[in-house]
């Protein structure tokens, strides 16, 4: 049966596990959340020991033709964007090689003029001979696209659904292929059957009421479980953070019901990693390393060439498909923007300022600037070990 049935049918039908998932969200007192989150610490312990996996990621474009209203990348949002090439990636990933980064995870927004298969697989080619682990985030694939950039090395998959409610999906996905919420949706099992030996999901929390998405992200990695068993699955439970576009999360998820959410995950799924980035500010991410998370960003950047300036000079705005220079203002670059199809009650959309030194537009704004080394240390402070490698081709040969 494909998880959409599932989906569907939740409203009336929940497994024996996530109905006790369910139970374990509903609303707690302090003594009762400090409870669940003691069960989560001593499980992560049992089952992850006292390490943390170390990964950054690295952003290889930010054109886009799909338009999510809460995305600094969006379409209609007249920022400053480029495609990095091979060489540019290269250098970038060298950077954080030389940090201690063994652990990669490639991003681009979903372009396949600038962004094709082949451009992914000569990436993760160029990458691997430094990289143990290279994971991509980028538009849904058939399985056979899919085929040779794990033939070219790379391991992970990560595809987060956004929301799992369809009605909310469609008002926040407005044209692009990604308005399909289907195809999204089963992305991770046509990675499985290309290969990926590890695969991410998630939802954006902000989207819709944090329980009802958290029961059905619970639902979906129930099913990953045992329909990609061979594969490793890790969930992220990422919170909207400022971005080009300036939307508002209509439901935003306050700190207590994040540190809520991840011990329940934990105890539901005490064998799933769990997956924090810097979206999050410091003071959380130091108390959730030490009830759930097992696997964090550092230092990050969200735009393309953020960690050594590569591709500044190619940086430009798209509109309507077309590269024009960085220097149309964003101000005309909206009104040549407006021949577009305009959406009703579609927020205002204006790019943050734009950076001085000509570097890309950002996804969004981090809330963890510390550097990898900073939290390295902070890391081991609290008994907990980095882990920059866990991970390498060389076991699986003969
Ligand atoms: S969320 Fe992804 S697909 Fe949507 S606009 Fe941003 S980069 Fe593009």
């Amino acid at each position: 049966m494909a998880f959409a049935s599932i989906l569907d049918n939740l409203p009336l039908e929940k497994s024996d596990t996530v109905r006790s998932f369910s139970a374990l969200i509903a609303s707690k007192d302090n003594a009762e959340l400090d409870s669940l989150a003691g069960r989560a610490r001593a499980l992560t312990r049992q089952h992850f020991g006292r390490t943390m996996r170390l990964f950054a990621p690295l952003y290889l474009s930010n054109e886009c033709i799909n338009s999510c209203r809460y995305c600094g990348f969006s379409r209609e949002n007249p920022i400053l964007r480029v495609t990095l090439s091979v060489g540019e990636v290269v250098k970038e990933a060298r950077h954080l090689a030389a940090i201690g980064f063994r652990q990669l995870l490639l991003v681009a927004g979903e372009h396949p003029k600038f962004v094709s298969r082949d451009y992914l697989a000569e990436c993760v080619r160029a990458l691997r001979d430094d990289f143990s682990s290279i994971s991509i985030e980028v538009a849904p694939m058939e399985t056979e696209e899919y085929i040779p950039v794990v033939e070219a090395g790379a391991e992970g998959l990560v595809v987060y659904q956004e929301t799992y409610n369809r009605v909310i999906y469609d008002q926040l996905h407005l044209t692009g292929p990604k308005k399909d919420f289907g195809w999204r949706l089963a992305c991770p099992e046509r990675g499985y059957e290309a290969g990926f030996r590890r695969l991410g999901i998630g939802a954006l929390f902000g989207l819709a009421p944090w329980r009802e998405e958290a029961i059905a992200l619970a639902a979906h990695v129930e099913y990953l479980l045992k329909r990609c068993w061979k594969s490793s699955l890790t969930v992220s439970v990422p919170r909207l953070r400022p971005a080009a576009g300036e939307f508002r999360p209509r439901f935003p998820m306050n700190d207590r019901d994040l540190v809520h959410l991840v011990c329940a995950l934990r105890v539901t799924f005490p064998q799933v990693g769990i997956v924090l980035s810097t979206r999050e500010p410091a003071a959380l991410r130091d108390l959730l390393v030490k009830i759930g998370i097992t696997m964090m960003s550092a230092g990050s950047h969200t735009e393309p060439g953020g960690y050594t300036g590569q591709g500044r000079e190619k940086v430009h705005r798209t509109v309507r498909g077309r590269i024009m220079p960085p220097d149309v203002s964003p101000t005309e670059a909206c009104s040549r923007r407006d021949a577009l199809p305009r959406v009703q009650d579609s927020p205002r959309r204006v790019p943050p300022e734009d950076d001085p030194n000509g570097i890309a537009t950002a996804q969004f704004e981090i809330g963890d600037p510390r550097s990898p080394q900073e939290i390295a240390a902070i890391l081991r402070r609290n008994g907990i070990e980095p882990i920059w490698k866990d991970w390498d081709a060389a076991l699986m040969e003969r």
